[in-house]
């Protein structure tokens, strides 16, 4: 049975995390807001540290790398806290520091969570240590991610890759880039394939890097693939074209990289909301637990309506990474911890700026930049509406050409 509690196996990565996340992220984290595009060379010590973590094998990572459905000999029924949970609840705490940080750091990459899903045990040991970005969004192409234009054509022992991504985050800065590229448009979204691609081939330009709203600190680039040529085995997964397994094979990934992007919201959020309390504490408002809120003052009561709806977020969260340990198909449960969580990541964070005038707004704190920053974690990795739209249709049982 499921137990929302943070199990206690967990408990020391979450500390360890949150300590990284307030001694190390915290401390820079308004100086590369500024200074957008610019790498955090601090990063990569701590990039170390975090590899040190994950070959303990105390930890899935503590970044966006450890979530692969792991076989195992345990009896069926067995209950498992493993490598998922450890990743949300290790992440959620160190977007409590700094979201495009977390986003930033080396070897920890959306692709990274990829190639945990889909690739093949050969692919996993070769790709060690790899950092990679995941490139599907196409200038005519966002959420209707299965009209993807570029293609992916046979030719000998290679693909030959043709096509253009745009807003790849860490796009620039890591060393290999996951592109989702059609083998046969006329096959449809099972033709669909992702291909790693590494950043000196080539054929593959980085065009040039976004301005943006939040998460400033994190690099978002354009780039090009003209004739870039891979060798075959870089195909992630099977390269048979399965019209009956659909989209499932590519689509396996944001089945674990939407419980991350909530964690992300989580953590922001719980930043938000503690930094709150301690200001309207500092300013005499009395935030009591034990009290309806309606008996409080509104800013109390607002305070109280805020971490509510945030522990539905964690939960969601909680619940969908568990059922990836625990070997469950969680499609649903993934986007429905991801709208959630994007849902009340933007809107306490901004209530949060709300409930602290000036103060919220001003750069003296980092309550406005946390509401910066939430914002794309309600639109990567499909959008809220797109979240809203594939519950929908799992609850209803309607396919994605039936429910549009
Ligand atoms: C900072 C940043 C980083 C990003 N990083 C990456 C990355 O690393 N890799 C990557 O591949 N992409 C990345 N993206 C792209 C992101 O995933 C897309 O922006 C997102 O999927 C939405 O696509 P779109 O922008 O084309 O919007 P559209 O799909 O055009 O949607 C526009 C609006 O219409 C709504 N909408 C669309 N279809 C429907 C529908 N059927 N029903 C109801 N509403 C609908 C959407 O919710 C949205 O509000 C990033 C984007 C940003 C801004």
């Amino acid at each position: 049975m499921i137990n929302l509690e943070t199990p206690r196996k967990h408990a020391g990565l979450v500390d360890q995390a949150h300590q990284l996340a307030m001694n190390m992220l915290r401390p820079i984290s308004r100086k590369y807001d500024r200074a957008e595009h610019t790498y955090p060379k601090e990063l990569d010590m701590l990039a170390a540290l975090i590899d040190g973590v994950s070959e303990t094998g105390a930890t899935g990572g503590a970044g966006a790398g450890g979530v692969r459905r792991e076989t195992s000999s345990e009896e069926p029924g067995t209950v498992r806290n493993g490598a998922n949970l450890a990743s949300v609840l290790s992440v959620a705490e160190m977007c409590w520091g700094d979201t495009a940080l977390l986003l930033s750091m080396p070897r920890q990459g959306l692709g990274n969570s990829a190639i945990a899903s889909v690739a093949n045990e050969e692919q996993l040991e070769r790709y060690k240590g790899t950092w990679a970005a995941m490139a599907i969004t196409e200038p005519g192409t966002g959420s209707d991610s299965a009209n993807i234009t570029t293609t992916a054509v046979k030719d000998g022992d290679e693909y030959v890759i043709n096509g253009e991504k745009i807003y790849v985050t860490s796009g620039e800065r890591a060393d290999s880039v996951v592109v989702w590229a059609t083998l046969d448009k006329e096959l449809g979204r099972a033709a669909i394939k992702s291909f790693l691609v590494r950043k000196d081939n080539p054929g593959l330009t980085v065009e040039r890097l976004e301005h943006k709203l939040g998460i400033r600190a994190s690099d978002t680039a354009a780039i090009t693939f003209t004739d870039c040529r891979v060798p075959a085995e870089d195909l992630l997964g099977s390269p048979e074209i399965d019209t009956k397994s659909g989209f499932a094979g590519a689509m396996a990934t944001f089945d674990n990289t939407r419980p991350l992007v909530a964690a992300m919201a989580v953590g922001c959020a719980r930043a938000s909301l503690d930094l709150t309390r301690d200001l309207l504490e500092q300013a005499g408002v009395v935030i009591d637990h034990d009290r309806p809120p309606q008996s409080q003052s509104a800013a109390a009561a607002t305070f109280l309506r805020l971490e509510a709806d945030w522990e539905g977020a964690k939960l969601l969260m909680m619940q969908a990474a568990w059922m990836a340990d625990n070997r469950l198909p969680n499609s649903l449960e993934a986007s429905m911890a991801k709208a959630k969580a994007g849902r009340v990541g933007s809107d306490v964070t901004l209530s949060c700026v709300q409930l602290c005038g000036t103060l919220g707004y001003s750069e003296a704190e980092l309550l406005e930049k946390w509401a910066r920053d939430s914002k794309i974690l309600d639109i990567f990795e499909g959008t809220q509406q797109i979240q809203q739209l594939i519950v929908a249709r799992r609850i209803l049982g309607l396919t994605s050409a039936e429910l549009r």
